[in-house]
C-alpha cells in the first residue's frame, strides 16, 4: 500500500512539476497578451483607435491559447507523470518480496512455487517453509 508519506511527497513533487509548467505557460499567455494589445491601430491625428491588426491580435490569441494549454498539459502530465512513478515503486517493492525465489539445492535452478522436483535435473525438494 503507498503509505501517506509517500503519497504527500509524490503529491509535492505533482505541484513542483506543474508549477515548472505553468511558468512556462504563463510567459506564453504573457507574450500573447501584451502581442494583443500591440495590434490597436491609433488614429495619428486624434489618437482614438481606428482598427485592429488582425494578423498580430490573432496571432497573441493564439499564443494565448497554447499558453494555456501548455500550463494545463503540464499540469496533467505532471499528475500521470508521478502517479506512475509511484505505481511502478510500489510494483518493483512488491516483485521483490514476491520473488524471492527457491532454488535447487543439487543443480541451482530455480524452481517454480510449491514444485516438488527440480524440473532441470529432478532432485526432489523439500516442502516450502
Ligand atoms: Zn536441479
Amino acid at each position: 500500500m503507498v503509505t501517506w508519506i509517500k503519497a504527500m511527497k509524490a503529491a509535492g513533487r505533482t505541484i513542483l512539476y506543474s508549477i515548472a509548467w505553468g511558468a512556462i505557460g504563463m510567459v506564453l499567455m504573457l507574450a500573447g497578451v501584451l502581442l494583443m494589445q500591440n495590434q490597436i491601430i491609433y488614429d495619428p491625428y486624434s489618437g482614438y483607435p481606428i482598427g485592429v491588426n488582425w494578423a498580430g491580435a490573432v496571432g497573441g490569441l493564439l499564443l494565448l491559447i497554447m499558453g494555456y494549454l501548455v500550463a494545463l498539459l503540464g499540469l496533467y502530465a505532471s499528475i500521470y507523470k508521478v502517479g506512475a512513478d509511484v505505481i511502478l515503486d510500489e510494483l518493483k517493492a512488491m516483485g521483490l518480496s514476491a520473488t524471492v525465489r527457491r532454488r535447487c539445492p543439487s543443480c541451482g535452478a530455480e524452481v517454480p512455487e510449491g514444485a516438488r522436483f527440480c524440473n532441470r535435473c529432478g532432485t526432489p525438494l523439500e516442502a516450502p517453509p
